[in-house]
């Protein structure tokens, strides 16, 4: 049993059981004790090529999986799924380098641990002896549904269904899901926003749990969403392979720290950065970059975290977020106190706010540093990165160049700076146009090709003829109708395989 509850360190499974629950029984999120003295040779890994170091990686995160076991889901996971076989790439720009995340199938960063959780859970269910079909419940905004339904499209023994805010989404992101293909995939509007579709997802696992709606049906409901264990640890690998980049263009020497600046949401993305330090990799600080939602950069200054502010939309959505979950694995790995955390968040339900103590706010600052960027400052540096560089960042790129600056200037003993860019420009091709200096046509699929004309970039091939594309879902429902949409598909045997 190597995983616990980060509130209590009597609820404990084993990292397959953990995969499959996703959230711990008393809401809390399953963590290791600790990530130090596990089996794992992090020099071992920089000369191994990517598969192999996330095997090790994975390996030593997730121990009830063997090396082969491991290795064959990393293959039906990656193989030919990405535009390297390097899969995320680091390149120069200007005395930074920029960790690419976004060259998987669907363009965002979450294809590197979305094409690896259904694989994980499709072995984690036959593992536990799971013999119930899983089909996974997601609320969308635009991003994350995509790469969710691309990882778990015809992996046997799972399903999908993805909700979207009808008319809320991008004109790209509504063609990318409309187009979807795979047997065990549905996807479906929701007449609401963002919230009312989330809120509807949250009602059905209540509604179902309390009402126990699914017994007897073979059928249970997941999600995928990022406090799950399985969608973090693969996200640890990219930062073994980014320093073992800088080592092998001389860079860095082998034991060098390097600075790590990630733009972030729900702090998924930059605690696997905090996993990868604790395994041994010589991280520096961790540059932690919000947009105008900067719940996050407060945090940092003042150890208390409040999320009673006004909430914006920003031209990085992905960062719109007030409350970012997987903080409070990092608070429960720094502190050792599960009670500690327990109390912290059950302040955080009540009040909106908690305060951690003054000691465990110096132990993060030592290694957190945080930045933020509105929107104006966001166009500014999509501007300036490819006048000085010619390199076309996205806009939550642009969002931790602006950070990674910042920081640079404010600490001159830092190390060589990776910024972790993690969408493809053309994803947001409307405000990347505009920071460029451009004003945009209505038409965003026009605005894509008036950025590849001026820029010579090339449109990754996912987003390259979506409008052709055949549409295959068209589902519009009203929120109230989610649940009965939901034991609809349940029933369908279409999916189950
Ligand atoms: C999800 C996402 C982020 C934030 O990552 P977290 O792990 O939630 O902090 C940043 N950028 C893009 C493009 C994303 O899709």
């Amino acid at each position: 049993m190597d995983y616990r509850s980060t509130r209590n360190e009597n609820l404990r499974a084993t990292a397959a059981e953990a995969i499959l629950q996703g959230l711990a029984p008393d809401g809390g999120l399953y963590s290791m004790d600790s990530l130090r003295g596990l089996d794992f040779d992090w020099r071992a890994v920089l000369d191994c090529d990517t598969l192999t170091t996330a095997r090790e990686v994975l390996t030593a995160l997730l121990p009830d999986f063997s090396r082969e076991e491991m290795e064959a889901l990393l293959h039906d996971a990656y193989d030919g799924k990405f535009e390297t076989d390097e899969l995320t790439p680091t390149v120069e720009v200007g005395e930074d380098a920029v960790l690419e995340l976004f060259r998987g199938p669907t363009s965002a960063f979450k294809d590197v641990a979305l094409r690896m959780l259904p694989q994980l859970m499709r072995r984690a269910r036959e593992k536990c002896g799971v013999e119930d079909q899983i089909m996974i419940l997601t609320a969308t905004s635009g991003d994350t549904g995509k790469a969710a339904m691309e990882g778990f499209r015809d992996v046997p023994g799972t399903g999908i269904i993805v909700f979207y805010p009808h008319g809320g989404v991008s004109a790209v992101q509504q063609a990318q899901m409309a187009t979807q293909e795979g047997y065990n995939v549905y996807v479906c509007a929701v007449e609401g926003n963002f919230d009312d579709a989330q809120t509807g997802v949250k009602n059905i696992f209540a509604a179902v749990e309390e009402q126990n709606l699914l017994a007897g049906s073979g059928v249970r409901l997941s999600s995928a969403n990022s406090i799950n264990i399985g969608r973090l640890a693969p996200q640890v690998v990219y930062y073994f392979r980014a320093y073992a980049a800088l080592v092998k263009s001389g860079k860095i020497a082998v034991g060098d720290k390097v600075d790590f600046a990630v733009p972030t949401g729900n702090f998924g993305d930059i605690l696997a950065g905090y996993f990868a330090r604790e395994m041994g990799l010589p991280v520096g600080r961790l540059i932690c970059a919000s947009n105008a939602n900067n719940v996050l950069t407060d945090f940092l200054a003042t150890g208390r975290y409040d999320r009673n502010r006004p909430f914006y939309k920003t031209v990085s959505p992905s960062m719109d977020i007030l409350v970012s979950s997987n903080l409070e694995r990092l608070l429960f790995l720094m502190s050792g106190d599960g009670a500690l955390v327990a109390k912290l968040m059950a302040e955080l339900k009540e009040t909106g706010a908690y305060e951690v103590p003054a000691a465990l706010k110096e132990k993060i600052a030592a290694i957190f540093w945080g930045g933020c960027c509105d929107d104006e400052k966001t166009a500014e540096a999509i501007g300036k990165i490819y006048a000085d560089h010619g390199y076309l960042a996205d806009t939550h790129t642009a969002v931790a160049w602006h950070v990674a600056q910042e920081y640079k200037a404010a600490c001159p003993d830092h190390n060589p700076v990776v910024i972790l860019s993690t969408a493809s420009p053309y994803k947001f091709p409307v405000a990347v146009w505009e920071g460029l200096g451009k004003a945009a046509q209505e038409d965003e699929f026009a605005v894509m090709d008036d950025l590849c004309r001026a820029t010579g970039v090339p449109i990754p091939k996912n987003l390259q003829g979506l409008q052709e594309k055949e549409v295959r879902h068209r589902d519009v429902i009203k929120k109230e109708d989610m649940l009965s949409y939901v034991l609809g598909k349940v029933k369908e045997d279409a999916w189950k395989k």
